[in-house]
């Protein structure tokens, strides 16, 4: 997995004709516009209600308190709280510093850490399922200044107030991993999004499959998450989630994810895989993931309303789906999916 550069340069990418990825362009560009242009489906409908609560609200104890001179003074401050509170924090257009305000451990290499919005009352803008870029500045070989920059996936809520958060596994020689792992409460992290990725929102798929490697398990919580949320109108979608780790210590959120498969029997399952599981005793599968596996537990190429969302380390997904392409694109899909009969209308990788 490496960084995509800008939500432009992917939207251009995805422009390379195949069907996915006239898909997945369409799902992007409706993704930006729903972002730039309408008020989001759910939250932002409720977003449009408080603020025009309160307008009315403010207008009201405005006119009250100024019923001399409301004519031509009332409509400014009221616009200008409006904008305060639905503004959200990211525009895709510049990096935001934000400050670690919390770091909660995950596991023995993977933590989550939550950064503060500028505001308290602003939401993210981040849409699922979306990442982000984040960058810190080094000094190159020459002198000049250059900066490390790579992709992240949010996992809060769509719908979270005035904080984002991020689970980050640390690499040993990871030179972003690490510089995160290393940031104090209190230190600033420079991001900028929301890169689009496959535009949940808008889609209208009921059988979902989902081959994870490790972190590759971000974009499909924000999915998992938003499908089995209380608010969800989601309540067709069934997902079967196929999680590869080396050893039981590299399951992130299993508590999280069984959860979800007790709560939802009929339309949530996950399949843990393991190719190096420690204990004699592990329940799950072992080795890697195979085409039998995916057979067993996934929707078939056939299955109406069906795709599968492969993310993880890129030799896991070039295996599986194919490599995404040089510029980030979905590429063709190939390796074990096409062999399945896969093909890119039913494939996305993240
Ligand atoms: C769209 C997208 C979303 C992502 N979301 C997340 C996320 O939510 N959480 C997260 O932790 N990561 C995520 N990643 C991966 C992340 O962007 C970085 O690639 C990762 O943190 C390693 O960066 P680094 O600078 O620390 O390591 P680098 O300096 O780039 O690499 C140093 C060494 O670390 C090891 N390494 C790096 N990446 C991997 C890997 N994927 N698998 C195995 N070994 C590796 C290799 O040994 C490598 O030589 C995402 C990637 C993409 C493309």
């Amino acid at each position: 997995m490496r960084f995509a550069t800008s939500a432009f340069t992917a939207i251009r990418a995805t422009s390379a004709a195949s069907p996915a990825a006239r898909f997945a362009q369409r799902q992007t560009l409706g993704s930006v516009r729903a972002y730039s242009a309408q008020a989001p489906k759910k939250g932002g409908n409720g977003l449009v209600l408080l603020t025009l609560a309160g307008l009315g609200a403010l207008g009201g104890v405005y006119y009250n308190q100024n019923k001399a001179t409301l004519k031509t003074s009332a409509v400014a401050p009221v616009e200008k709280v409006v904008e305060k509170v639905a503004e959200p924090a990211f525009d895709s257009k510049s990096f935001l510093s934000l400050k670690l305000e919390n770091i909660e451990k995950i596991n023995h290499n993977t933590s989550l850490f939550r950064f503060a919005l500028p505001e308290a009352e602003q939401h993210a803008g981040l849409p699922v399922a979306s990442c982000v870029i984040t960058r810190y500045p080094i000094t190159k070989k020459d002198g000049s200044t250059g900066y490390v920059i790579r992709p992240y996936t949010p996992t809060s809520p769509e719908e979270a107030r005035g904080y984002v958060d991020f689970i980050v596994k640390s690499y040993p020689d990871g030179k972003m991993s690490k510089h995160i792992h290393n940031l104090k409460v209190g230190e600033t992290l420079d991001v900028k999004g929301p890169i689009p990725k496959y535009n949940w929102e808008g889609s209208t798929i009921q059988n979902v499959g989902m081959i994870a490697g490790g972190t590759g398990i971000t974009p499909m919580l924000q999915i998992i998450r938003k499908v089995f949320s209380d608010k969800s109108t989601d309540d067709k979608t069934k997902v079967t989630l196929v999680f590869a780790n080396q050893t039981e210590d590299d399951i992130l959120l299993k508590d999280e994810l069984d959860k979800y498969a007790a709560q939802y029997p009929n339309r949530f399952k996950v399949v843990y895989v393991l190719d190096k599981p420690q204990q004699a005793n592990w329940e799950g599968v072992k080795g890697f993931v195979t085409p039998e596996l995916i057979k067993e537990h996934l929707p078939t190429p056939e299955t109406e309303s069906s795709i599968v969302f492969v993310c993880g380390p890129d030799p896991m997904v070039a295996a599986l789906a194919g490599p995404k392409a040089k510029d980030k694109s979905q590429g063709e899909v190939s390796g074990v999916l096409k062999a399945l009969g896969y093909g890119s209308e039913n494939v996305y990788k993240f």
